[in-house]
């Protein structure tokens, strides 16, 4: 099954592009809020409302990962470089270490060799991650992305000027982190614990998408208020089928496998024998 997707992805891997090319501002709503609940985080002094609102950050990291930075990796190379920072800085980790991740993504389409997969093999016998595991173990997917020298491909883009970009990236985060510590130690404790649980909450999210479930490799959350809410980010599996669409562009398929509930609640509803 997992050879029949990434056929049908590579297929279309050449036409990734998406046409709509403007700034997605409106899609900026959720690292704008990431933003505010990480200034509340620092700002209150009750240490478990400080928690609680870094902790909402990080949902609103998630949102941002899979709404506002998932638009902008798809317009691929055409924003300038210090907007590319300024991301680096709302993701916590490199942007076109995400570009390099998201690309994998497409073109394997959840199969083993895709870093976000929610299968992987034990005793030579593929098997699902429980939602647990894949979720705060995320960790993993980058070690896997650092390592692989031809992660995705080649029609998406070119590997080597997209890795280049990295570690100017890279340097910023760690200048970045270096001023936070001279804020003060809250400050960057906080930093770190907001970037942990939002790619944690984005992981849970991809297991939504994904579940690990022989018939459904890619999942459609149709409800009209949320996709209004999220800028279309539901259409799952419409948006893997036509990638060079933009949020604004894409319709519900009649075709697509549907689930019942959000995807980063959804796994908690998922049982693997169905
Ligand atoms: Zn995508």
């Amino acid at each position: 099954m997992d050879k029949k997707v990434s056929k049908g992805m590579n297929k279309k891997a050449g036409k990734t592009k998406i046409e709509n090319k403007n700034f997605p501002w409106k899609l900026g709503i959720y690292p704008l809020l990431e933003l505010v609940f990480f200034i509340a985080a620092n700002m209150v002094d009750n240490p478990l409302l400080s928690l609680i609102f870094v902790v909402i950050a990080g949902v609103m990291l998630s949102f941002s990962i899979h709404i506002f930075f998932h638009e902008c990796v798809h317009v691929r190379e055409e924003f300038p470089m210090p907007i590319n920072i300024i991301n680096t800085i709302f993701l916590g980790l490199p942007f076109d270490g995400y570009r390099v991740h998201h690309y994998n993504h497409h073109t394997y389409a959840n199969g083993l060799k895709d870093f976000s997969s929610t299968w992987y093999i034990k005793n030579s016998k593929k098997t699902a991650f429980s939602a647990c595991r894949y979720t705060f173990g995320w960790l993993q997917q980058l070690s896997k992305a650092m390592q692989e020298p031809k992660p995705f491909n080649e029609k998406l883009g070119d590997v080597a000027v997209i890795k280049a970009r990295i570690y100017p990236q890279k340097l910023t985060l760690f200048f970045f982190c270096l001023l936070l510590a001279f804020i003060g130690l809250k400050t960057f404790i906080l930093y770190f614990i907001l970037v942990y649980f939002g790619w944690a909450f984005s992981s849970l999210h991809n297991y939504g998408q994904h579940p690990p479930i022989q018939k459904e490799l890619i999942c459609t959350y149709e409800n009209k208020l949320y996709n209004r809410v999220t800028f279309n980010n539901g259409l799952h599996w419409e948006h893997h089928d036509k990638p060079w669409l933009s949020w604004e562009q894409l319709e519900i398929d009649k075709k697509s496998s549907r689930i019942n509930h959000p995807h980063l609640i959804q796994p908690c509803f998922f049982t693997r024998n169905t």
